[in-house]
Formats: structure tokens, C-alpha cells, sequence
């Protein structure tokens, strides 16, 4: 039973994340006054609420951090950092655990990570991101059929992305890329490195 309870906490991951993770150390200053958390407008779909992971990181709940989907939930609002009473960026934290999660083997939300990978090789092989490409090279991740099957479901929304000019009916076909960008090895050398130290890629 204690052998158990031990297994469920590691006191190093406090640690590891002030070290590994982008910001991690700003957790340090949390007061955990809860502003985050009520002001984050996607609190109703977390579990784990920031200040709440900001706890479990301290309690070294890793695998219950590293695991959850909430870290990947962040849309970058900025609403937590504005408000943050001890200027912690929220933000950047969140962001910095998805990416030490997925560095780590964990893939807390299978979609946000392939569509990750669908977009940041979009931007790696063209310097642009081509909403046809990403769209498509996102629903073939997990093959042929199902990637048929999610773009039929989806056909409403291309139609009208088509029709607006949004969207070019080239991109539907696999292996065509987007158009380049003028010095596109300029730009993958920069997200080589960018990954290199752990601030990006395709996993
Ligand atoms: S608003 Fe800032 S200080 Fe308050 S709980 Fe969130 S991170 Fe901590
Ligand atoms: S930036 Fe992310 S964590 Fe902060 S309030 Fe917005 S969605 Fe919530």
C-alpha cells in the first residue's frame, strides 16, 4: 500500500519542470490565489484547472500532469496573464507542459498532437500553412479510410471554404504541397535549431 502511494508522487518532478519546461520556473511565484482558473474561459472543460496543475506539479503528481489533457487545451488567450496577480505567464507554462509531455512519450490529446505535426510540417515544407494542406495531411494521419470518411464529414465546411476562396481544391490531393516561400531553407534552419531546443517539431 505505501509502496503504492509512493509510485503515485515523484518528488523530482517539481523540479524537472523548473528546469525542462518553457517558464517552468515562473511557477515558483504562484500565490495560488485561482484568478487563472476563473478567468480562463475553458475552466468548464478542464479537469485540472492551471492553478490546480500548478499544485500537482508541486505535489509531483507527474504522470497525472503529464497525462492530462488539459495542457493541451490552452488557446492562447492571454486572459490568464493579463490577470495574474503575480505575473506568472499561465500561458507560456501550459504551452511548455504540452511540449515536455509529448517530448516525454505522453500524448495527453491524440488529436491536438496530429494536428500539430499536420500543421508545423505544413510550415516546415513551405514556410506558409496552406489550410487545405494541414486539413488534409490531418485527417490521412490515421490513414486512407479514415481520412475519407472525417472529409466527407467535413465537406460542408470545404465547400464553403472553397467558395470563398479559402481554400484550394489542389490541396484536397495528396502529395501536392502549398506554394513556397522565397528562402525556405533560411526558415527550416531557424525550426531546425527552434527544435533542437525543444521549442517546437512534429511530434
Ligand atoms: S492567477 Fe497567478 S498567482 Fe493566481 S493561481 Fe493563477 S498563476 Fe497562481
Ligand atoms: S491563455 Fe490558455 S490557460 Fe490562459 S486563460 Fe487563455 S486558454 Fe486559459
Amino acid at each position: 500500500m505505501a509502496q503504492k502511494a509512493s509510485s503515485k508522487y515523484d518528488p523530482t518532478f517539481a523540479k524537472e519542470v523548473f528546469e525542462k519546461v518553457d517558464s517552468g520556473e515562473e511557477i515558483k511565484k504562484c500565490m495560488q490565489c485561482g484568478v487563472c482558473a476563473a478567468s480562463c474561459p475553458l475552466a468548464d472543460k478542464m479537469e485540472f484547472s492551471p492553478r490546480k496543475i500548478f499544485t500537482m506539479i508541486r505535489a509531483g503528481e507527474r504522470q497525472k500532469v503529464l497525462a492530462s489533457k488539459d495542457i493541451m487545451l490552452c488557446t492562447s488567450c492571454y486572459t490568464c496573464i493579463v490577470r495574474c496577480p503575480r505575473k506568472v505567464p499561465v500561458m507560456e507554462v501550459m504551452h511548455g507542459l504540452a511540449h515536455h509531455a509529448l517530448r516525454s512519450g505522453f500524448v495527453p490529446r491524440k488529436e491536438s498532437s496530429k494536428f500539430g505535426k499536420a500543421f508545423w510540417d505544413c510550415i516546415y515544407k513551405t514556410g506558409r500553412v496552406d489550410e487545405g494542406v494541414a486539413a488534409r495531411n490531418y485527417y490521412l494521419a490515421d490513414g486512407l479510410v479514415a481520412g475519407a470518411k472525417r472529409g466527407l464529414e467535413m465537406k460542408d465546411i470545404a465547400l464553403n471554404m472553397l467558395k470563398h476562396k479559402r481554400m484550394n481544391i489542389m490541396s484536397a490531393i495528396p502529395g501536392i504541397q502549398g506554394k513556397k516561400i522565397k528562402n525556405i531553407a533560411t526558415l527550416q534552419k531557424m525550426l531546425d535549431k527552434a527544435e533542437a531546443m525543444g521549442k517546437g517539431g512534429s511530434k
